[in-house]
C-alpha cells in the first residue's frame, strides 16, 4: 500500500513540472554551473508557473497545496541535479518562517513576491565562530526606538548574491543567555548598511550563490523583526524538523537517480562478452543500493506522511538526515566504481551528482550533529 496518496491532480502538476524544467531549465545547468549564479529570470518561471511555494495559501499569492507538491518539486529538480534553484530552501525552509513568524503587513508585504519569484530568499544562521553550535553568533542587533541596528556578518549563505530578503538571526548583546538573546529578522536587500560577498568556489552545488553576508549599521524597522524579542532559539527549533525532512528526502532521491543511471549503464556496458549487468559481483552490488534505497524511501514516505499529520518526529528526521546523506555519499561513490573511468568524465552526470551529494551531511545540521539529538531521545 503506498503511504503517500498522491492523485491525478499531483501527476499532472509533476508532469507540467518534469516538461517546464526540461525547457526552461536543462538547457542553462552548465552555465549556472559555471558562472556559480542562477538567474533571477528562471525564479520568476518558476514562480509564474506555479512552482515556488505552492503550499501558501491563495490571500498571499500562492495556491494552497498540500505538501507533496513541494515534495515533487524537489524529487523532480533531484532528478535533473540541479542545485542552483535551492527551491526547497527558498519554499520549505525560508519561506515559512515569515509565513509563521512575520506580522500580516510584512506577510502581505512579502509572501506574493515569494511565490512569484520576484523574492527569493535566504536563510542566515552561520557565522565564521558559528556553525553547529549557533548559540555561539555575535551578530548583534540593538534596539534604538523604532529602529534595529545590526553589527556583523554571515557565512555560507544559500542564494546569498540573488536574496531580495533574508531571514537574518542575530542576538541582543545585553542578553547574557546564549539561547534567550537571539531573534529572527527580516532584512531586505539595498537596505543601507548590508553587503554580499562574491559567490564561494565550493566543492559541490556549484551553481548554487552560497556567501557571505555582512552588516554595518545596517537599520531596519521594530516590524520586521519575527515575533518577541529573544525567541529566535525556539523558532528555528521549530523549524528544524521540516528542513531536516528537505535534506534528507532530497539525497534519498539523488541516491536513487545515480542508482538508476549506473543500472541503465550496467545493462548496456559489455565487458568480457556480456553486460556489466550480468556480472554478478555488479548485481549484488546493485542489489544492495537498490535495497538500502527502497528501505530508506520507505522511511521517507512515513516521515513526510506523519510530518503532514503534525507530529513532533524529532528523533526520526535527524535519523533519516544522517542515514540518508551517509547512504547518499556512499552510493555516489559505489557508482563510480561500478562505472569506471567513463563516469568520472564530466561530461557524464555523476560527477556533479557526487560532489552534490558529498556536503548534504554537513548543512542542515552536521551528521554528528544528528547523532547527538538521537542519542539525546534515546536518554544517552
Ligand atoms: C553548501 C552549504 C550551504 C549552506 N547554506 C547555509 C545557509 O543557507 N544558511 C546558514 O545559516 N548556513 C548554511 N550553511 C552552513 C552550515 O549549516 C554549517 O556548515 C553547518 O551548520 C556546520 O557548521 P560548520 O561548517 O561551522 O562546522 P563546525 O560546527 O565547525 O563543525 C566541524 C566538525 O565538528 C563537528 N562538531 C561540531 N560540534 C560538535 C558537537 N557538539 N559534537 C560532535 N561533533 C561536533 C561537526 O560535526 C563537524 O564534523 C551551509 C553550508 C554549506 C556547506
Amino acid at each position: 500500500m503506498e503511504i503517500l496518496k498522491f492523485t491525478k491532480a499531483h501527476h499532472d502538476y509533476r508532469e507540467r513540472l518534469v516538461s517546464f524544467l526540461a525547457k526552461e531549465v536543462v538547457p542553462l545547468i552548465d552555465q549556472c554551473e559555471a558562472t556559480h549564479i542562477t538567474p533571477r529570470s528562471m525564479w520568476q518561471a518558476m514562480g509564474k508557473n506555479g512552482f515556488l511555494c505552492p503550499w501558501l495559501e491563495e490571500k498571499y499569492g500562492g495556491q494552497g497545496l498540500d505538501f507533496l507538491y513541494s515534495v515533487i518539486v524537489w524529487e523532480e529538480m533531484t532528478k535533473i541535479h540541479f542545485t542552483g534553484l535551492a527551491a526547497g530552501l527558498h519554499s520549505d525552509v525560508v519561506v515559512p518562517y515569515i509565513h509563521s513568524f512575520a506580522g500580516e503587513a510584512q506577510k502581505r508585504a512579502y509572501l506574493p513576491g515569494c511565490a512569484s519569484g520576484e523574492i527569493i530568499t535566504a536563510v542566515a544562521m552561520t557565522e565564521p565562530c558559528a556553525g553547529s553550535d549557533v548559540a555561539a553568533m555575535e551578530t548583534t542587533a540593538v534596539t534604538h526606538g523604532d529602529e534595529i541596528v545590526i553589527n556583523g556578518s554571515k557565512t555560507f549563505i544559500s542564494n546569498g548574491i540573488n536574496c531580495d530578503l533574508v531571514v537574518l538571526a542575530a542576538r541582543n548583546p545585553d542578553i547574557t543567555d546564549r539561547h534567550k538573546g537571539i531573534s529572527l529578522y527580516l532584512v531586505e536587500d539595498k537596505t543601507p548598511g548590508f553587503s554580499k560577498g562574491t559567490p564561494f568556489e565550493k566543492m559541490g552545488w556549484a551553481s548554487q550563490d552560497t556567501t557571505e553576508l555582512f552588516f554595518s549599521d545596517c537599520k531596519i524597522p521594530v516590524s520586521h523583526r519575527l515575533g518577541n524579542e529573544g525567541d529566535g532559539f525556539p523558532m528555528l527549533m521549530q523549524k528544524l524538523q521540516q528542513e531536516r525532512i528537505v535534506c534528507a528526502t532530497g539525497a534519498m532521491f539523488a541516491a536513487r537517480t545515480m542508482l538508476d543511471h549506473t543500472l541503465d549503464f550496467c545493462r548496456t556496458r559489455t565487458q568480457a562478452g556480456k553486460a556489466l549487468s550480468k556480472h554478478q559481483s555488479v548485481q549484488f552490488a546493485l542489489v544492495e543500493m537498490q535495497t538500502e534505497v527502497e528501505i530508506l524511501k520507505t522511511f521517507a514516505h512515513t516521515l513526510i506522511r506523519d510530518h503532514m499529520e503534525g507530529h513532533q518526529i524529532i528523533k526520526e528526521t535527524s535519523m533519516a538526515k544522517y542515514k540518508m546523506t551517509q547512504m547518499s555519499k556512499e552510493i555516489a561513490s559505489r557508482c563510480l566504481d561500478i562505472m569506471g573511468s567513463e563516469a568520472a568524465l564530466e561530461s557524464h552526470d555523476l560527477p556533479r551528482m557526487f560532489r552534490d551529494t558529498r556536503v548534504t551531511s554537513i548543512f542542515a545540521g552536521t551528521n554528528e550533529i544528528m547523532k547527538s539529538i538521537i542519542a539525546k531521545t534515546l536518554g544517552l
